[in-house]
C-alpha cells in the first residue's frame, strides 16, 4: 500500500489540458497569456485589483516587504506560530522579526499582544516596526476586524500572509484582501498548487508595477539590458501558471472535500476526551487546508506524538503543528512577545492527512488506524460507570 501524505498535490483533468494547451500554443517562455489570466483570476478571487505571479510565496513576501520600504536595521512584527518563510523573508531584507504569539480563538496572531507591543513602544519612545506580517493559519483568516484598526492607529503597514488561506474569508471579505499587500503560495502541499509558485495581490497599482519590475531582474525599458537597481529572478513561468489555472477551476470542490475529511476525523474522535480540533471562529469561512487536533494527554490517555508514531508505522504521514519561530534555533535572539499559547499548541498538536485528492478508500486506512489506536490506548471506550457496593 502506498504512503498516505499530509497534503499531496491533487491533480485532475483541467491542469493537464491547460498545460498541454500552453505547450501547443508555444507559450513556454516565462511570460504568456496564462500568466496574465492566472493573475487576473487570483486577484478577482481575493477582491484585489492586481496580482503578480511569482516563483514562490516566499518570493512574494520578500518583494512585499521591500516595496513597503523594509530595510536593514528595521523591525517587522511577525506571527510566531507560522512556517519559517514568513520570518525568513524579513531577514532577507536585513530586518529583524519581532514575534507575536497567537490567540487561542483562531491560533492566529493575538490582537491583544499586538496592541500591547505597539503601546509599549509608543510609551517608551521606541521606533515603530516597519511593517506587520500577519499569517492566516491552516486556512483561517486572522482577526483583521481588530488587527487592522490597531495597526492603523500606529500607522504600521500590514502584509497578509495568506499562503495557506486561498478561498477563506472573514465575513464577506476574502483572504488576500487585507493590508497593503497579501501573499498566496502555490507550493505542492498547499490547497492548490502550480507545482511551485506564489502570488502577491494588492490594490496599489504602483506596488504591483514595482513588484513585477523587481521580479524580472529590474530590467529597464531599453533595447539592451539596462539596470538602475538590483532585482530578482522571481517570476512564475507561463506553463506553471497554466497548471495553477487548472487547479483553480476546482477550488471549491477541493475545499468541500477537505471539509468532508475534517468531518470524518471529527466522527472518529467524537467520544474521546481531551482531543480538540483546530477552532473555527464564527463568521469565518475556512478552506480546511489541514485538519489539526490538540491532545491533552492526561485526559485523552495518549499524546499527539504517540498517535503520530502509530500512524507512521502504517506509512501514514501526520505532523506536529508549526514549531513557533521563537523556539527555532535560528531565531532565538529575536525579540518576542509571548504568552505561552503557541508553545502549548506545538507541544500538543498534530496535523492529520487532509489532501483533497484522497477518496474515502484512500483515507480509510488513516481513519481505521486512528480507531484501532484509540481502542488500544483505551481512549475511545466509554468511561466505566461507577458501581457502588451496597453491602
Ligand atoms: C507555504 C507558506 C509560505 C511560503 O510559500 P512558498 O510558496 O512555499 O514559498 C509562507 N507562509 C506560510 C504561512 C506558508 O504556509
Amino acid at each position: 500500500m502506498s504512503r498516505i501524505y499530509l497534503s499531496a498535490p491533487d491533480v485532475r483533468g483541467p491542469e493537464r489540458e491547460m498545460v498541454l494547451a500552453a505547450i501547443d500554443s508555444n507559450w513556454c517562455a516565462p511570460i504568456g497569456p496564462d500568466l496574465d489570466a492566472f493573475e487576473a483570476e487570483v486577484a478577482e478571487l481575493s477582491g484585489r485589483r492586481f496580482g503578480v505571479a511569482l516563483a514562490s510565496g516566499t518570493a512574494a513576501l520578500h518583494l512585499a516587504l521591500l516595496e513597503l520600504g523594509v530595510k536593514a536595521g528595521d523591525e517587522v512584527l511577525v506571527s510566531t506560530f507560522t512556517f519559517v518563510a514568513s520570518a525568513a523573508a524579513v531577514t532577507y531584507c536585513g530586518a529583524t522579526p519581532v514575534f507575536i504569539d497567537s490567540e487561542s480563538e483562531s491560533w492566529n496572531m493575538s490582537p491583544e499582544l499586538l496592541a500591547e507591543e505597539l503601546a509599549d513602544r509608543r510609551r517608551a519612545g521606541r521606533p515603530m516596526p516597519a511593517a506587520a506580517m500577519v499569517v492566516d493559519l491552516y486556512g483561517q483568516c486572522a482577526d483583521y476586524d481588530r488587527i487592522v484598526p490597531i495597526l492603523a492607529e500606529y500607522e504600521v503597514p500590514l502584509i497578509e500572509d495568506a499562503a495557506e488561506a486561498i478561498g477563506a474569508a472573514l465575513g464577506e471579505r476574502p483572504a488576500g484582501s487585507f493590508g497593503e499587500a497579501a501573499v498566496f503560495s502555490f507550493n505542492g502541499n498547499k490547497l492548490i498548487t502550480s507545482s511551485g509558485g506564489g502570488m502577491l495581490v494588492t490594490d496599489d497599482e504602483h506596488m504591483a508595477h514595482r513588484v513585477r519590475h523587481l521580479a524580472t531582474q529590474a530590467r529597464e525599458r531599453a533595447p539592451h539590458y539596462e539596470h538602475v537597481e538590483v532585482g530578482f529572478n522571481y517570476r512564475l513561468s507561463n506553463l506553471l501558471a497554466a497548471f495553477g489555472r487548472g487547479q483553480l477551476v476546482g477550488l471549491s470542490d477541493r475545499i468541500a472535500r477537505r471539509a468532508e475529511i475534517r468531518s470524518l476525523y471529527v466522527d472518529v474522535f467524537a467520544d474521546v476526551d481531551g482531543v480538540e480540533f483546530n477552532p473555527i471562529v464564527d463568521g469565518r469561512t475556512v478552506n480546511h487546508w489541514l485538519t489539526c487536533i490538540t491532545v491533552d494527554a492526561e485526559r485523552a490517555g495518549f499524546s499527539a506524538e504517540e498517535l503520530r508514531l502509530h500512524l507512521e508505522a502504517s506509512d501514514i504521514e501526520s505532523r506536529p503543528l508549526w514549531k513557533p519561530m521563537h523556539l527555532q534555533p535560528v531565531f532565538v535572539e529575536a525579540p518576542a512577545r509571548l504568552d505561552g499559547t503557541s508553545d502549548a499548541l506545538f507541544a500538543t498538536g498534530l496535523c492529520l492527512p487532509s489532501g483533497s485528492g484522497m477518496d474515502d478508500t484512500e483515507l480509510r486506512p488513516a481513519l481505521d488506524q486512528i480507531t484501532s489506536f484509540l481502542e488500544v490506548s483505551g481512549a475511545s471506550s466509554p468511561a466505566p460507570s461507577i458501581v457502588r457496593s451496597t453491602s
